[in-house]
């Protein structure tokens, strides 16, 4: 995309009252959600400082991990891969999906990354957002515009008028819980006939190959347990040593994500297995027979060896400083790309290579540093923002 049209985005979101409106309501209650969540579990404060040091020395070793964590999916009857690009990862997709299939899909900034939905239409596939927020955004053939809340720019007028519409029904907009009735209905019989569900994960234990999935709406346990496969994909990035490793970054990942405790957190090491009839461990019982890992490289490794820009591949994904971006305020997800705010900057010319993009971005951000006070991970956004406008003067 070329500057202009980028700023022209920028300016018609910024001058958009549907988006202030959407966003002022999203950021005052993420504010009062999470300062409760903080005071009445302080120790988050502490635990996320264990949790840098965590992902720091697992950045460190990401290619390590990586191999640790295949061999023990193996180990659990799972099938594990890694892929160097985005393209080998679609191509491991699509010999295991094949075409003409029922597809389920949890919220992924992974499978964002890549085009995943995109991709799996082209190639024949009916595929359904389960997540609210990306059912809605799929449905208005729109893109997510936050990591956690994709629809935060739609505000329940817009919901209701589009549901509406699907349904041939008239959905007053105040009635929230009507519409998310709505949603529930529309997707109900998908998960139990679907052919497969695809999800990504918040962190994973290379020591045992578990995934760890935090959610509230109760979609991702459907879309991960109902189908008779199950596949992940997941950057390398969510990698860390051990499962108490990954316990302490999920209690972070969902604080800080406005969380007091999320509904649902789903653990998942291997496809769903029985020994109830005379011992013999016998797979697929109740839940996917067959357990399909996609671990993404595509430049993360090169991302880390980077002395500032590696900090990127610190981030929780718990959308925090989003809600604290002078920029984000006015333009949601138009200040992003793949990923959004001057993070995002560092990923679409690290990982995603859209450089044109990723100098667009790296100028927008103010350096003004409010994503870092409110981070976990203190990433310093300013600061690789500096260098990326740097690393691009110098072609870098
Ligand atoms: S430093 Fe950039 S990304 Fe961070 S809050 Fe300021 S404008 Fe937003
Ligand atoms: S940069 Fe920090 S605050 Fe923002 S999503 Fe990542 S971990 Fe959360």
């Amino acid at each position: 995309m070329v500057f202009g049209e980028y700023k022209k985005e920028l300016m018609d979101a910024a001058h958009n009252e549907r988006i202030r409106l959407a966003l002022s309501r999203a950021i005052k209650s993420y504010r009062s959600n999470t300062n409760t969540a903080l005071k009445k579990f302080p120790h988050t404060i502490k635990l996320a400082e264990e949790v840098l040091e965590i992902k720091a020395k697992a950045i460190a070793e990401m290619e390590k991990l990586v191999q640790q964590v295949s061999q023990a999916i193996e180990e659990n009857k799972g099938k594990a891969y890694i892929a160097r690009t985005a393209k080998d990862a679609l191509e491991i997709i699509d010999g295991l999906v094949g075409t003409g299939k029922l597809i389920v899909k949890g919220k992924s900034m992974t499978g964002e990354e890549i085009g995943l939905r995109e991709h799996l239409e082209e190639k024949g596939n009916e595929v359904y957002e389960t997540d609210l927020g990306e059912f809605i955004i799929q449905k208005l053939h729109s893109r997510p515009m936050h990591i956690l809340s994709p629809s935060i720019h739609v505000p329940k007028e817009d919901v209701a008028k589009l549901f509406s519409e699907i349904t041939g029904k008239e959905l007053p907009p105040d009635d929230i819980s009507k519409l998310v009735a709505t949603a529930r209905e529309l997707l109900r019989d998908k998960f139990f006939k679907a052919d497969i569900g695809i999800s990504g994960a918040n962190v994973v234990a290379a020591e045992t190959g578990t995934l760890f999935m935090i959610e509230n709406e109760g979609n991702i346990r459907l879309a991960t347990g109902a189908p008779p496969v199950h596949i992940a994909l997941i950057g390398m990035e969510k990698l860390v040593p051990t499962l108490s490793d990954a316990f302490k970054v999920a209690e972070v990942t969902w604080r800080y994500a406005n969380y007091t405790v999320p509904s649902y957190v789903s653990l998942v090491s291997g496809p769903s297995k029985t020994g109830d009839i005379e011992k013999v461990t016998t797979y697929g019982a109740h839940g996917p027979k067959e357990l399909h890992v996609i671990f993404l490289d595509a430049g993360r490794t090169e991302l880390a060896k980077h002395p500032v820009l590696r900090q990127a591949l610190y981030c929780l994904r718990c959308g925090g400083c989003l809600y604290e971006c002078p920029v984000f305020a006015v333009t949601a997800g138009y200040f992003g790309d793949k990923l959004f705010g001057g993070l995002g900057a560092v990923w679409a010319a690290m990982v995603t290579k859209d450089r044109q993009k990723a100098a667009a971005m790296a100028y927008t951000c103010l350096t003004c540093g409010r994503c870092k006070v409110r981070c976990p991970m203190k990433i310093d956004v300013p600061t690789m923002c500096v260098e990326l406008r740097r690393l691009l003067v110098e072609g870098a």
